[in-house]
C-alpha cells in the first residue's frame, strides 16, 4: 500500500456530523410525540422543501423511484405508454418508468455533459410516446431550454429526474419547476439526505400535487375508500424530521461543493478531463472525469488511498433487465461508460484532501508512478 501521507480517503463521509446533536432532538421529538407516518414533521418538511426549491407543493414520497413513478402517473401517463428516457443515468430512472407500468425508451446524451441530448431525444419519439424523463446528471442540468422545445412541439410530459441536483438551477430556474414536475431522492448518498430512504414530488401545479397525495397512501381519498390502485410510498415522520434539520445547511454545503468542483477543475487540465460545466447552477452531487486509462487509474488512486466509483459502468441500453425493450445503441453513452470515473466531492471533503487527489492524478499523467 502506498499511501503518501499515511491517510485513506473515502468517497464519501456519513458518519455523525456537526448537525448530530440536532438530529437526536429531532428523532427524540418523533418519539415522544408517537406519530409516525404522515404527521406533522411530513406536512412541515414539504412546505420547507417547496419554499427552498422555489415550488409551491412537494409531496413526500418513499424514495426517487416511486417520486418519479407517482409525478409521470399523476401527470397522466398510461400503462404502454412510451418514456424517453437517456441513457447515462441510475437504472432507477427507467426502473421509475416500469413502476408507472409504462415502457422506458432510452436516447443518447450530449457528448460534453452526458445529459439527455436533445436531438436523440427528438429522434426516439414515436406516436406511443407520452412523457420525457430528463436528468440532471451529477448535479448539471440537462438542457432543458432544448428539451421543452421538443416536449412542446410534440405535446409531451416532462417530469425532470432531480435526485442529484437539489437546489439546482438551470438558466437560473430552479430543476424540478421547469417541466410539470421534478422528482427527488433523499437517499443518504444524496445531496440533501435522510438516515434512510426518502423521496418528493416538486411542482407548481395543485391538481398534480392531490393526485400525488392520493397515490402516494393507497389512493385512498377517505380512510377505506379507494378511489384508484395507489402504492404504499409514503415519507416517514423521522425521516422528515432529519430532513428539516439538514435543509437550511444544504446551501452553504452547496457553496462547498462548489469550490472543491472548481479546484479539480483548475487543477485537472491533463489527459485526465473532468465532465464538461455548461451551467453554473451546476451543484455537484457527483466529480466524474474521463480517462481512457480508467481502470489504470482507479487502480493508482486506491493505492494511494483514495476511493472512487463509477457512475455509470453499464449504459441503460445494456443493462440486462431492458434488454427486451431492445433499445436502440447509444454510442455516446457507452464510451463515457467505459471511461468514467467519480472522484470524493463532498461537502465534509478538506481542500488538502482533493489536493491530494489531484497530486496523485497527476502523477498517474506523468507516469512517475507504476501506473
Ligand atoms: C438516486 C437516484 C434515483 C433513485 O432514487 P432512490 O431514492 O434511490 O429511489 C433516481 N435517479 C437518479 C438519477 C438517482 O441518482
Amino acid at each position: 500500500m502506498n499511501l503518501p501521507d499515511g491517510e485513506r480517503l473515502p468517497f464519501a463521509d456519513l458518519s455523525p456530523g456537526s448537525d448530530a446533536a440536532e438530529i437526536r432532538e429531532a428523532i427524540e421529538r418523533v418519539l415522544t410525540r408517537g406519530w409516525f407516518v404522515l404527521g406533522p414533521e411530513v406536512e412541515a418538511f414539504e412546505a420547507e422543501f417547496a419554499a427552498a426549491s422555489g415550488a409551491k407543493h412537494a409531496v413526500g414520497v418513499a424514495n426517487g423511484t416511486d417520486a418519479i413513478a407517482l409525478a409521470l402517473r399523476a401527470a397522466g401517463v398510461n400503462p404502454g405508454d412510451e418514456v424517453i428516457v437517456p441513457a447515462m443515468t441510475a437504472a432507477f430512472t427507467a426502473l421509475a418508468v416500469v413502476a408507472a407500468g409504462a415502457i422506458p425508451v432510452m436516447a443518447d446524451v450530449d457528448p460534453r455533459t452526458l445529459t439527455l441530448d436533445a436531438r436523440a431525444c427528438a429522434e426516439a419519439i414515436t406516436p406511443r410516446t407520452r412523457a420525457i424523463v430528463p436528468v440532471h446528471l451529477y448535479g448539471q442540468a440537462a438542457d432543458m431550454l432544448e428539451i421543452m422545445t421538443v416536449a412542446d412541439r410534440h405535446r409531451l410530459v416532462v417530469i425532470e429526474d432531480c435526485c442529484q441536483a437539489h437546489l439546482g438551477t438551470c438558466s437560473g430556474l430552479p430543476v424540478g419547476t421547469i417541466g410539470a414536475a421534478g422528482a427527488f431522492s433523499f437517499y443518504p448518498t444524496k445531496n440533501l439526505g435522510a438516515l434512510g430512504d426518502g423521496g418528493a414530488v416538486l411542482t407548481s401545479d395543485g391538481a398534480l400535487a392531490d393526485r400525488v397525495r392520493l397515490l402516494r397512501n393507497g389512493g385512498q381519498t377517505n380512510r377505506n375508500m379507494h378511489a384508484v390502485a395507489g402504492v404504499n410510498s409514503r415519507l416517514d415522520e423521522l425521516q422528515a424530521a432529519i430532513l428539516r434539520v439538514k435543509l437550511p445547511n444544504l446551501p452553504p454545503e452547496t457553496a462547498l461543493r462548489r469550490l472543491h468542483a472548481a479546484f479539480y477543475r483548475d487543477a485537472l487540465t491533463g489527459e485526465v478531463t473532468p465532465v464538461a460545466e455548461r451551467d453554473p447552477g451546476h451543484v455537484y452531487h457527483l466529480f466524474p472525469v474521463r480517462s481512457a486509462r480508467r481502470e489504470a487509474l482507479q487502480a493508482h488512486l486506491a493505492r494511494a488511498g483514495v476511493e472512487t466509483l463509477i457512475h455509470y459502468p453499464i449504459p441503460l441500453h445494456k443493462q440486462p433487465a431492458f434488454a427486451h425493450l431492445a433499445p436502440r445503441e447509444c454510442p455516446v453513452a457507452a464510451k463515457a461508460a467505459a471511461e468514467l470515473l467519480s472522484l470524493p466531492l463532498h461537502a465534509r471533503l478538506h481542500a488538502r484532501q482533493a489536493a491530494r487527489v489531484a497530486d496523485v492524478i497527476q502523477a498517474f499523467e506523468k507516469g512517475s508512478i507504476d501506473a
